[in-house]
């Protein structure tokens, strides 16, 4: 569902992806860990099309990001670190604005259950993110994605800044986008989270990716232990 094929990505003089080869098949989860700087959101970035490969290429759905971007974004969804909405919308607004934006017009029970099947309280549906948690903006983030039916999910620190409630209520969305056939690229510090979330574990080094495992082979503290060893 997504791949990466000896993708390349120079800044100046410096290369920030060395022929990254990468792979996360239907309903795979797939953290990708690795030090500051070792290229998890240059692959994220280009993937969403924000920034060009320097050389080869990558694939949602087989379809190119070099040939077709504007086809891939339809399949695509992202959540940041920091979900941006606007603060003077409630939750439900929110929504049906990103939504119309990605061309899904939906009624208002039908957004307030996207946004009920992401954990969000009732109560919060009509407050005004300005007023929101981070995890609950990260939720309205999840809702969008739905609305969108995007196949792929992009999540870049996602559990960055959460407290370990609202880590263990996103884990438990994620888990479900999985079951759902959606294949998410999560990109992360978080060990413990990418053990009890993941399917697939990747560690990226200096722009290569050096290690690719399933999740299951690891305890939290043995992902601990290789992911000092390999950077
Ligand atoms: P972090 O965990 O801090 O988010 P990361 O793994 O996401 O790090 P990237 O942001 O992809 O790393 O950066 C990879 C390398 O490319 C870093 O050395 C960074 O300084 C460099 N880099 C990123 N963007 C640019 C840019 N626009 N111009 C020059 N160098 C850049």
């Amino acid at each position: 569902m997504l791949k990466t094929v000896n993708l390349h990505k120079k800044y100046n003089d410096f290369t920030a992806l060395h022929s990254l080869n990468l792979e996360v098949k239907k309903g795979e989860i797939f953290a990708l860990l690795g030090q500051n700087g070792a290229g998890k959101s240059t692959t994220i970035n280009i993937l969403l099309g924000l920034i060009k490969a320097t050389s080869g290429d990558a694939f949602i759905n087989d379809i190119s990001v070099k040939e077709e971007p504007q086809k891939i974004k339809k399949h695509l969804a992202y959540i940041p670190e920091t979900v941006l909405l606007y603060p003077n919308l409630t939750g439900i607004e929110n929504l049906d604005f990103f939504s119309k934006i990605a061309g899904f017009v939906y009624q208002k029970d039908e957004l307030s259950a996207l946004l009920k099947r992401t954990g969000l309280q009732e109560t919060a549906h009509e407050k005004a993110l300005g007023g929101y948690s981070k995890g609950m903006r990260q939720k309205v983030g999840i809702a969008i994605a739905l609305a969108k039916d995007a196949k792929v999910l992009l999540l870049d620190e996602p559990t960055s800044g959460l407290d370990p409630i609202a880590t263990a209520e996103f884990t438990e969305i994620v888990r479900q986008l999985g079951k759902e056939g959606r294949t998410v690229l999560m990109a992360t510090h978080d060990i413990f989270n990418a053990v009890s979330v993941a399917t697939d574990i990747g560690i990226m080094k200096q722009g290569e990716l050096v290690q690719n495992l399933p999740s299951k082979a690891f305890t939290a503290h043995e992902l601990q232990e290789l992911y000092l060893k390999t950077i």
